[in-house]
């Protein structure tokens, strides 16, 4: 926070409808007057001795300011070098990606009051991109499970759940078939359970929990449910369907000392530049962010006009069957504000 009240925040706009989408947080947080200065930086992918690398200043801007939002950045498939994304998050180290999804009035999907937040480790598992062949024709794929990250994830996961009023936690895992690594991760969360007495635990089969929460989502709706890596991602684009879609889907990407949110889409390089992105997905990043704040009030605030906005159906962007542009879409926002 500087001596003008205000709190620096570094923001990466982003590629394809990125920029657009940022647009609305900026100018929404305006009308709010949310204690917010944007640090704007730069993340183009710089190449060191065959590595994915940030620009110095950027790295430096994070850290000072501890908090970063970001727009959605294209990945070029096959290109030889890291995703930009997973070089932000090993070099910011953060670990959990907290992913949660609310159904929003006014837009119907087959069920009505989904409310799931899920807690994916964010380094390693199948992520961790240990890769070789072993002959042509057979190539070889490291899933790498650690009891030091898998610690470190599932005591935020039931911090977390303390910390929000959810006292339960489900850890989801394949343990028996993979014996060892999810073993380890299983091990792990019934030993640090009994650190958080107050929290009640349990663990489920990543299929069962598959097939339950698209049969009935309700029973997840008190839980906060955690698991490695790769079952993160999935089972989260999943609940994100629940809801309606990745238009509406926010995260965070915590580490110990700095932390970024972004949208769980990606840069919608189809509707680019047209002004017919949702940035709802973004805007519930941003209200996030202002929570991990404790700037409470201005989260409430805004999140009540964009649900408000939603409701009320008038002024919908295209992904949700209405014809606003993005920035009539925030106009609206702003008029409730
Ligand atoms: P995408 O999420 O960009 O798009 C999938 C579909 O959803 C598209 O039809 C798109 O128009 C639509 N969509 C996405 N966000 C929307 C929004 N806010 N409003 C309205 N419609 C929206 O996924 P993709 O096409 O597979 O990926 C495009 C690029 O984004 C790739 O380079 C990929 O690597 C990258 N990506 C980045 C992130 C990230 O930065 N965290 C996440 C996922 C994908």
């Amino acid at each position: 926070k500087g001596s003008d009240g205000l709190y620096t925040v570094s923001l990466i706009e982003g590629d394809g409808i990125g920029p657009e989408i940022s647009q609305s947080v900026k100018d929404i947080f305006a009308a709010a007057k949310a204690p917010v200065k944007w640090e704007p930086v730069d993340v183009t992918p710089q190449l060191k001795d065959g590595k994915t690398s940030i620009l110095p200043e950027t790295v430096e801007s994070i850290k000072r300011n501890k908090v970063a939002l970001k727009g959605p950045l294209a990945t070029p498939i096959g290109k030889g070098h890291v995703s930009l994304n997973l070089t932000l998050r090993r070099t910011f180290n953060l670990f959990a990606n907290v992913r949660p999804c609310r159904s929003i009035a006014g837009y119907k999907t087959p069920y009505d009051n989904v409310d799931t937040v899920l807690i994916r480790e964010n380094t390693e598992g199948e992520y961790s991109g240990i890769e070789h062949v072993v002959v042509d024709g057979v190539v070889q794929s490291i899933k790498l499970i650690t009891r030091e990250a898998s610690e470190r994830v599932l005591r935020f996961a039931f911090q977390y759940a303390q910390n929000v009023g959810r006292p339960k936690v489900r850890a989801v895992h394949k343990a028996t078939i993979m014996k060892m690594s999810d073993g380890l991760f299983l091990g792990t969360a019934e030993r640090v359970a009994k650190d958080f007495p107050d929290v009640e635990f349990d663990a489920e089969l990543l299929d069962n929990t598959c097939l339950k929460i698209v049969t009935d989502p309700t029973p997840y709706n008190d839980k906060v449910l955690v698991m490695p890596n790769l079952y993160g991602d999935i089972l989260s684009d999943m609940c994100a369907g629940l809801i309606g879609g990745l238009g509406l889907t926010p995260s965070g990407n915590i580490g110990d000392e700095c932390s970024i949110f972004e949208a769980v889409h990606g840069s919608a390089p189809d509707i680019a530049g047209k002004s017919l992105a949702n940035p709802t997905a973004l805007l519930l990043s941003s209200i996030m962010m202002l929570r991990h704040m404790g700037l409470n009030e201005h989260a409430q605030r805004i999140e009540t006009a964009i649900f408000d906005t939603l409701a009320e159906g008038k002024s919908l962007t295209g992904d949700l069957g209405g014809k606003a542009k993005t920035h009539e879409y925030a106009e609206a926002i702003i008029k409730r504000l």
